[in-house]
C-alpha cells in the first residue's frame, strides 16, 4: 500500500465566535468561550489544499446582514488581517494556487470563501449539498445561501464514503456523519506526525467522554458514532486530533505563519 506523506501544513486563523459551552456540547457549561474557526493549507506534492475555508468577508462588517438573525448568538470578531485571502497571501500563495477545497460540512463558519476557488476541485460527502439547501426548519439558519449558491456551477464531487484524496494514503477524507449529514474529516500524514482534523465532529474536548454530540447536530446517534471512529482511529494509527473548534488545541498546536511538519 502506497505510504506517501503530505509536505507541510498550516492552520489559519480566522474570526473568533463567543457562545456558551452548552451550545457546543452537550453537557457543556452556561458560560461563554471564545471558538476559532480556522481553515487548514496543507502542501502535497501533488497540488494545495485547502480544508475549511472559514467565515465570509462580509461577516466581519454586518455579521446581520450576511448572516441573518442568528447572527446575533454568535458575538463574531473577525479583524480585516484575519481575512482568509490574507492570510492565504501573507504564506506566499496566490488564491488561485489551491487545487483542492476540500469541505468538512455547509455550516455558516466553513463557507466564507467558498466562492473564491472558482478553478479548484471540491470534495465534499454525499448529502451535504443537498441538504444545505433544504435543512431541516430549525437548523436552516445555521446554513447561508449566500455561501452556497455562488458555488453551483463549480467542481464539485460528492463522495460516498471514505476516500484517499491522492492515493497515497496522505491524505484520508473520513465520513463522521451526525453532525450534519456529509459531514467529514480529514486524517493528514505529515513527514514527522499524523493529524485528524474533526472539523465539527467535535466541538470540544470533553465529547471524547460523554460521546454525546451538540444541540445543532441533525443526527445524536451517528454523532456519537462518529465520535466512537475518531477515538478508534486516533488510536490505530497513533495521530493527534485537532477539533477545529475548541480553544484548548488551537493553543496548543502551532499555527500560521508556523508551519507543522
Ligand atoms: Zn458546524
Amino acid at each position: 500500500m502506497p505510504n506517501g506523506t503530505a509536505t507541510k501544513m498550516w492552520a489559519l486563523p480566522n474570526a473568533t465566535l463567543t457562545v456558551p459551552q452548552s451550545l457546543l456540547a452537550h453537557g457543556g457549561a452556561d458560560e461563554l468561550v471564545e471558538i476559532p474557526c480556522p481553515a487548514y493549507l496543507i502542501e502535497h506534492p501533488k497540488g494545495l489544499v485547502l480544508f475549511d475555508t472559514g467565515c465570509h468577508p462580509a461577516a466581519a462588517d454586518d455579521p446581520v446582514g450576511h448572516w441573518g438573525p442568528f447572527a446575533e448568538a454568535l458575538q463574531i470578531n473577525y479583524p480585516k488581517e484575519l481575512l482568509l485571502d490574507r492570510q492565504i497571501q501573507a504564506l506566499g500563495y496566490k488564491m488561485d494556487d489551491i487545487k483542492y477545497v476540500i469541505v468538512s460540512h455547509l455550516h455558516l463558519d466553513h463557507t466564507g470563501y467558498l466562492h473564491a476557488f472558482p478553478n479548484a476541485k471540491f470534495l465534499i460527502m454525499e448529502n451535504e449539498l443537498r441538504y444545505a439547501y433544504w435543512p431541516d426548519t430549525h437548523l436552516r439558519d445555521v446554513f447561508v445561501f449566500k455561501d452556497i449558491v455562488p458555488t453551483r456551477n463549480f467542481d464539485w464531487l460528492e463522495l460516498q464514503g471514505d476516500f484517499d484524496v491522492f492515493g497515497d494514503s496522505s491524505l484520508h477524507l473520513l465520513k463522521t456523519p451526525g453532525h450534519t449529514p456529509g459531514e467529514s474529516s480529514l486524517y493528514v500524514h505529515l513527514p514527522n506526525r499524523s493529524i485528524l482534523l474533526v472539523g465539527d465532529t467535535l466541538h470540544l474536548r470533553m465529547q471524547f467522554d460523554t460521546l454525546a454530540g451538540m444541540p445543532l447536530d441533525t443526527d445524536p446517534a451517528q454523532s456519537s458514532l462518529s465520535i466512537q471512529r475518531i477515538k478508534a482511529l486516533r488510536d490505530l494509527h497513533e495521530a493527534s486530533v485537532w477539533i477545529s473548534h475548541d480553544p484548548e488545541d488551537w493553543v496548543e498546536f502551532p499555527h500560521a505563519p508556523a508551519p507543522i511538519e
